[in-house]
């Protein structure tokens, strides 16, 4: 079995079609695996729903899902953050919304668990940014772990005294062996790690892998959408600088 993992799309639909096609062209998906963070801050969150929803989707909710249909509030956002959150909930038709409402927070599918910020809190943990990021490892109980919400890619393995970061490389097969391990694939609609191209990660069950891949994709229209829509500019620039 092949899973597309993907995280924080972030209503970026010319990112999400790139993607999916740089996917299908490498060897296609059986599954697709969403870290949460579907919609914010970018102009297209009702047809990058629909686009997933065509799809063999599994996915849990992220803060700004969340808060996009009234299930957390917007004091924790920042102004930019926010003002796009409202300006999404706006546009968002009831069938969006109410599915949207539906995502839960944790889904366990094999050795995995699914959660957008960390197993021991989903909705705003940064795992790594946070103090004891080791403390996790005891928060959920399957082998390994799929988080996004940082936006960079990242692998954290537990280690006898705690944990240790390291880059999770485009390209550079990580084995699933018998450390546990906590795993970021990076953010399809707005990378933050100083890399536009956008960021999702493959992996083959069998083979016990899992790869990280970034593509390019049109990122002036999504930036002229932005723009059009009257959603915050800063929205559109920080996508050309990774930001
Ligand atoms: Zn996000």
């Amino acid at each position: 079995m092949r899973a597309l993992i993907i995280s924080d799309v972030h209503s970026n639909l010319e990112a999400l079609q790139a993607v999916l096609e740089d996917a299908r062209r490498k060897g296609g998906f059986d599954e697709v695996w969403c870290l949460g963070d579907l919609v914010g801050y970018g102009p297209d969150p009702g047809p990058c729903i629909d686009l997933l929803r065509s799809l063999p989707l599994i996915a849990v909710a992220g803060n700004h899902d969340l808060a996009a249909v009234g299930r957390l509030g917007l004091e924790e956002f920042n102004p930019v953050a926010a003002e796009a959150n409202r300006w999404t909930a706006r546009r968002l038709r009831p069938e969006h919304a109410a599915f949207l409402a539906s995502l839960p927070l944790r889904i366990e599918r094999d050795d995995f668990i699914l959660v957008h910020g960390s197993p021991r809190d989903p909705v705003w943990e940064y795992v790594g940014w946070w103090p004891d990021p080791a403390g996790n490892f005891q928060a959920y109980g399957t082998h390994y772990c799929l988080v996004g919400h940082s936006h960079t890619p990242f692998l954290c393995l537990a280690t006898p005294t705690g944990c240790r970061f390291e880059a999770f490389q485009e390209k550079v097969s990580v084995s699933l062996a018998e450390e546990r391990l906590i795993l970021n694939p990076g953010s399809v609609g707005q990378p933050r790690d100083g890399d536009p191209r956008s960021s999702y990660a493959v992996l083959e069950s069998q083979a016990r892998r899992i790869e990280l891949h970034r593509v390019d994709y049109n990122l002036a229209l999504t930036q002229t959408k932005i723009r059009e829509a009257g959603l915050p500019a800063w929205l559109a620039e920080r996508l050309a600088q990774g930001q």
